[in-house]
């Protein structure tokens, strides 16, 4: 999607730290880390949030969830995580092309 900051660390216009890509999903450090570690994994594929999923999309979010314990464990998180998924301005989303927040490996700050 034009103007997508996701879309665009996705086709290397901007950089960023990416830590695992497949034909599904990318994930890559969270610019500003609210932990230890702290990561994103977007689907591939433009989609805004939770909102705009629909039947289809059932294999890819099932997908996104069954890797990315794989992906925390290579970042170390043996001990645990937590996912946080924002959805819209109640939600406090701000960039609008989905992606699962991964946390974790010590304390969390500022994050709402
Ligand atoms: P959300 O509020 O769920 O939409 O979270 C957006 C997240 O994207 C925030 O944690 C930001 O720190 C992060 N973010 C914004 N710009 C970038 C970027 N260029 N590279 C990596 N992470 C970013
Ligand atoms: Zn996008």
């Amino acid at each position: 999607m034009t103007g997508c900051l996701f879309c665009k660390i996705r086709d290397g216009e901007i950089p960023a730290e990416i830590i695992y890509k497949d034909e599904d999903m990318i994930a890559f450090k969270d610019i500003h880390p609210k932990a230890p570690v702290h990561f994103l994994v977007i689907p591939q594929r433009h989609i805004a949030n939770l909102f705009e999923v629909n039947a289809d999309d059932e294999g890819l979010l099932g997908r996104i969830q069954l890797t990315i314990p794989t992906i925390a464990r290579e970042q170390g998180l043996d001990s645990g995580f937590r996912t946080v998924l924002n959805t819209g301005p109640g939600g406090h989303q701000e960039v609008y092309h989905m992606h699962y927040h991964v946390l974790g490996g010590g304390p969390f700050t500022g994050f709402n």
